[in-house]
């Protein structure tokens, strides 16, 4: 029998909408169940139970809210086992990625949920002698939160658990690429929260606009690619919801020719190929001292090449497929693209076969374009990277600061003055220094800049910019 992956909405499932199958990207003879539809009306119900949800939840005592977020994220982290092989079976990542991303999901409720005991306040004098005034947070109401299918739980759990420790109930609109691993995620939520407080529609962008466009939704905190986000921000503006998006880049790794060449290639290898470079964060253009350049390319195609690509759930896989067949085809494109405009292939660039038909794509890498290539400035999304020559750090810098996007950019040096210039002049929201540019903490702000990025950061404590309004109040004790 299928497993149907439905909504919930006030604690109730529904999976009367149509049905969509849910193909295994490891091994397309596979599904993984299907999706129930949501529909415009799942939407309005959606948000009309978080709003009644509203007042009670952010009443809730601190400790009693604290421990849930706690219990939440427990239970993330005693079944990542389990749920990152689901996770695995339908995304497409290798399990040791599936079940990482399932328990990073349950770190986040658990440093959320200690949040909620961090008690948010200031105190001043007024102006006015004998008035006293305080500056409190709460809760901004009802958030809708529309996420991507890389990381399904992961994303869903950076913005749902902020948005529960800060008072705020929700309607999560997750990708309708991944509704096995949202449905596993909702279960979760709906044990241990009162019905309401979380509710999920599945569907695709039809439903994700019936969610920015609702006119009583209070904020919208959207991670996905840069098209969808500018009508996402458009259609909340019209209604003066709040909005936060977070979106696509094209992310430079710097590398100089004082660098550790073996640490170089192992951290440019890590953020270009990690999760099939199917990360906002991936490493798609490596900027290379000329000095080191053909050494550094032999290294990393020699590194590339003995990384093993195969089913998500075999052992030693270390690439998985990518996600469906549509965004294979898009990064096949952009192979064909590359080669177009004069780029020289140095490993990969076809469609693998294994034991199973899966979308399989190797670690591919081109070189000889420059930073002005197509493929160089729009972001592929895909197991691809295009090392660019540069004579200097100066012309380094500027190559790396030469996009539209600003997610993250790195610098690997052994130079401290180069080091310290990088950090301060990147125009990206996250400089790295002998790191990739994909893998970061959880406890810190998260965000870019320029096209990649509109409204507060994400992640860490700077998360309640998003989720809670100022209150100033005056009073005379007479
Ligand atoms: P996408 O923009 O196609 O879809 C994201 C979500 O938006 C999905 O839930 C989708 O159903 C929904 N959606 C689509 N059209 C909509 C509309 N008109 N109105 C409302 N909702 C709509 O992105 P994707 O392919 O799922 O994810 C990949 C993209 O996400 C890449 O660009 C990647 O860089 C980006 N991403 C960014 C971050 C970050 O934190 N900056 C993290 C992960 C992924």
């Amino acid at each position: 029998m299928t497993d149907i992956f439905g909504s919930l909405i006030n604690g109730e499932w529904d999976i009367s909408g149509p049905q969509v199958k849910n193909v295994n990207p490891s091994d397309v003879s596979t599904d993984v169940g299907a999706m129930a539809n949501g529909d415009a009306q799942n939407v309005s119900d959606a948000v009309g139970a978080a709003r009644a949800a509203q007042p009670a939840w952010a009443a809730t005592k601190l400790e009693e809210r604290k421990n849930i977020l706690h219990n939440i994220g427990q239970e993330l982290i005693d079944r990542c086992d389990e749920i990152g092989t689901l996770l695995s079976r339908e995304e497409g990542k290798p399990f040791a990625e599936g079940r990482g991303e399932t328990y990073r999901a349950g770190e986040f409720y658990q440093y959320y949920a200690a949040e909620c005991l961090r008690q948010i306040g200031e105190s001043a004098e007024s102006v006015r002698p004998g008035i006293h005034i305080d500056i409190t947070r709460e809760a901004v109401g009802v958030v809708g939160l529309i996420t991507p299918w890389n990381f399904p739980i992961c994303i869903p759990a950076w913005k749902m658990a902020p948005a529960l420790a800060y008072g705020n109930t929700i309607v999560l609109k997750p990708s309708e690429i991944t509704p096995a691993t949202s449905y596993a995620l909702a279960d979760v939520l709906d044990r241990h929260l009162p019905k309401g407080v979380f509710n999920m529609v599945q569907g695709g962008g039809d439903v994700g606009a019936a969610l920015s466009g609702s006119k009583d939704v209070d904020a919208i905190s959207f991670t996905g690619s840069v098209s969808t986000g500018r009508k996402i921000a458009q259609a909340a503006v019209q209604n003066m919801a709040r909005i936060q998006c977070e979106m696509g880049s094209k992310n430079p790794m710097v590398v100089m020719d004082d660098a550790d060449m073996d640490l170089a290639v192992a951290q440019c290898l890590h953020g270009a190929f990690g999760a099939s470079g199917q990360k906002c964060t991936a490493s798609s253009r490596l900027i290379v001292h000329e000095k080191i350049h053909d050494e550094f390319v032999e290294k990393l195609s020699v590194a590339a090449n003995a990384k093993r690509v195969g089913h998500a759930l075999e052992e030693g896989t270390e690439l998985g497929p990518v996600v469906t067949e549509g965004q294979m085809d898009k990064i096949l494109g952009y192979m064909q693209l590359a080669k177009d405009e004069g780029g020289e292939l140095i490993t990969g660039g076809e469609r693998l076969q294994r034991n199973t038909e899966g979308y399989y794509l190797p670690p591919t890498i081109y070189t000889g374009l420059g930073n002005d290539a197509r493929v160089n400035r729009e972001e592929v999304f895909g197991p691809m990277t295009c090392v660019i020559k540069v004579g200097s750090y100066e012309e380094g810098l500027a190559t790396a600061n030469d996009t539209e996007f600003g997610l993250a950019a790195s610098i690997m040096t052994s130079g401290l003055k180069a080091a310290e210039h990088f950090k301060r002049n990147a125009t990206f929201g996250s400089v790295l220094v002998n790191l990739a540019t994909a893998g970061l903490d959880y406890h810190v702000p998260f965000g870019g800049r320029n096209a990649s990025s509109y409204g507060p950061r994400e992640q860490g404590e700077h998360a309640k910019d998003f989720y809670t309004i100022i209150k100033t109040a005056y009073t005379n004790p007479g």
